[in-house]
């Protein structure tokens, strides 16, 4: 991860000490930060700074942390930009609510600083992917993934995705045919083990439906194992 130092993080978060403490960490691991104490500051720096990647507290005055995710996710400059939030540990919904926003990952308070660094790191990683690793495009009917791009299209107009949304595509067509558990995809799509929220891969699933119709019956959920995506016929 050669170049994780020049990545710029913003941090928006209102608790003062929790900042100073991501900050601290940050800066320790080579990341460069800039700071928000509140949603609307948070959004005018995302524009001003143009951060890679951004860690959003959804306990925040005035505008919170789920509505700050959401005008993000509006324009099509921030659609792709990676967000982690910081959640109440006692907040599912909100947690849920977050993801369906679009938000890439979260991290519930009380957090240790090394697993939100772990999971920083992961999304980068994820982004980084070299596209020699793998073949550079997959197709599946009208639509092509463009790795290289980073670009998913169908009938060639852009569909944007988020990171997550990106990774989980990327292995659903990369294993047509074959059932992939909740739990492989969190750990290759998410790079860690995440305890017990495995409706996070559901959350996106859905999400990555809606944006691509042409995929909805195409995903299919096998029961309490995970989901799969149908194979082509060889002539389509
Ligand atoms: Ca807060």
């Amino acid at each position: 991860m050669s170049n994780l130092a020049s990545k710029k993080v913003l941090i928006i978060e209102d608790e003062r000490d929790i900042l100073q403490l991501i900050k601290l960490y940050l800066e320790k691991e080579g990341f460069r930060t800039v700071s928000a104490a509140t949603g609307a500051e948070g959004l005018r720096q995302v524009k001003h700074e143009k951060p890679d990647l951004v860690i959003l507290d959804l306990m925040l005055p005035e505008m919170n942390g789920l509505e700050v995710c959401k005008r993000l996710r509006s324009v099509p400059e921030t659609t792709m930009l990676p967000i982690i939030m910081l959640t109440a540990k006692a907040d599912e919904s909100d947690t849920i609510i977050g993801l369906e926003l679009g938000a890439d990952d979260y991290v519930a308070k009380p957090f240790s600083p090394k697993t939100l660094v772990a999971r920083i790191k992961a999304l980068f990683r994820r982004l980084e992917r070299k596209p020699d690793d793998s073949p550079t495009q997959y197709r599946y009917g009208t639509l092509v993934m463009d790795l290289a791009r980073h670009e998913v299209t169908v009938k060639k107009i852009e569909v944007p995705l988020t990171a997550k949304e990106f990774g989980l595509l990327e292995h659903l067509l990369r294993n047509p045919g074959r059932v992939l558990t909740r739990d492989v995809l969190l750990n290759t799509v998410w790079g860690y083990e995440y305890y017990g929220t495995t409706r996070t891969v559901d959350v996106h699933i859905r999400r990555l439906k809606q944006k691509l119709p042409s995929l909805n019956e195409a995903i299919i959920s096998v029961k309490s194992l995970g989901y799969k995506l149908k194979e082509l016929d060889r002539s389509a």
